[in-house]
């Protein structure tokens, strides 16, 4: 079985639409596929809609976090599965960390044009088209202005990574833990070692997180090199945890192809057991 439980659609900062998506799944020989839009489940009635006879579909979100506890504090993001998308207030979560995308993408935009850049907000806000507005979405203005080549490049130093970088008012990560299981989701750790991204959390905190109610954790992932992967397979054999690989693909905003990093069938079942929010489809 093909298990890849991390993917991006135009619901978030993916290039293809969530039933483009899918089908994209099925064509990468996937048997068990995640739509795990950025803050949102924007996608998954286009997904579940177009998913193709013999592709499992599990419907999901990646929620923005911050651990308060860290001067400063920590982004991190959370995978949280077959969760409940009506119940109110892992729904209003969602809706308000939306908000604070557009206001924070709206103020970089700003920043920039300040700078004499000549993008604009009805520009980036047209190529996220509904969706969560996030970096890579401003990133493709800069390419369309001739700034930088790519969105890796966008996201160097001096424009998106840290000149130009504004945070996102993210959602406490032990409440985002519990607002997930308490939606009958299943919350898995994205990228937890992921120190080309940034500063990461120390194994003290993922022990917290573990005891409030962490399913998993991403060991096999792009950003991990293979001594971190190994890392974070040690940790999850100590406190219990399921481990899972995943592509995070974002379609062309990033190199990586559906299925190049995966889960195991057991990991992937564990998850389905324990999950009360909504069934996996297919
Ligand atoms: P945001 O959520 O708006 O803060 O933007 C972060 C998103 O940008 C991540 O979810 C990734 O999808 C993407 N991203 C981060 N770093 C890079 C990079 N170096 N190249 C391409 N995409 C990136
Ligand atoms: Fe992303
Ligand atoms: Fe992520
Ligand atoms: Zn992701």
């Amino acid at each position: 079985m093909r298990i890849d439980l991390h993917c991006h659609s135009t619901a978030s900062d993916g290039t293809l639409t969530p039933a483009e998506l899918v089908a994209a799944g099925a064509r990468a020989g996937l048997d068990v596929m995640a739509i795990t839009d950025h803050d949102t489940t924007g996608g998954w009635v286009a997904a579940a809609a177009a998913r193709p006879a013999g592709l499992r579909l599990v419907r999901g979100a990646e929620l923005s976090c911050r651990w308060y506890d860290a001067d400063p504090p920590i982004a991190l993001h959370l995978l949280a599965y077959l969760f409940d998308p009506a119940e109110p207030r892992l729904a209003a979560d969602l809706t308000r960390m939306r908000t604070d995308r557009e206001q924070r993408a709206e103020r970089i935009v700003e920043l920039l044009r300040a700078d004499g850049v000549p993008i604009s907000w009805p520009e980036v806000s047209g190529y996220a088209a509904g969706g969560s507005v996030g970096r890579p979405h401003i990133a493709q203005a800069l390419i369309r202005a001739g700034l930088v080549a790519t969105t890796n490049e966008a996201f160097a130093s001096q424009w998106l990574g840290a000149r130009y970088f504004v945070p996102k008012s993210d959602l406490d990560v032990f409440e985002a833990v519990r607002a997930v299981r308490a939606a009958g989701g299943v919350p898995v750790f994205a990228h937890p070692r992921a120190t080309r991204r940034g500063r990461v959390v120390p194994d003290r905190l993922i022990e917290e997180l573990a005891a409030a109610g962490l399913f998993g954790l991403e060991a096999d992932h792009e950003d991990h090199s293979p001594a971190e992967r190994e890392e974070v397979r040690a940790l999850a054999d100590r406190l219990g945890l399921v481990v899972t690989g995943s592509s995070d693909f974002h379609g062309t905003h990033k190199t990586v192809r559906l299925g190049a990093f995966r889960t195991a069938p057991e990991a992937y079942e564990k998850i389905v057991a324990a999950a009360t929010g909504v069934p996996v489809l297919g």
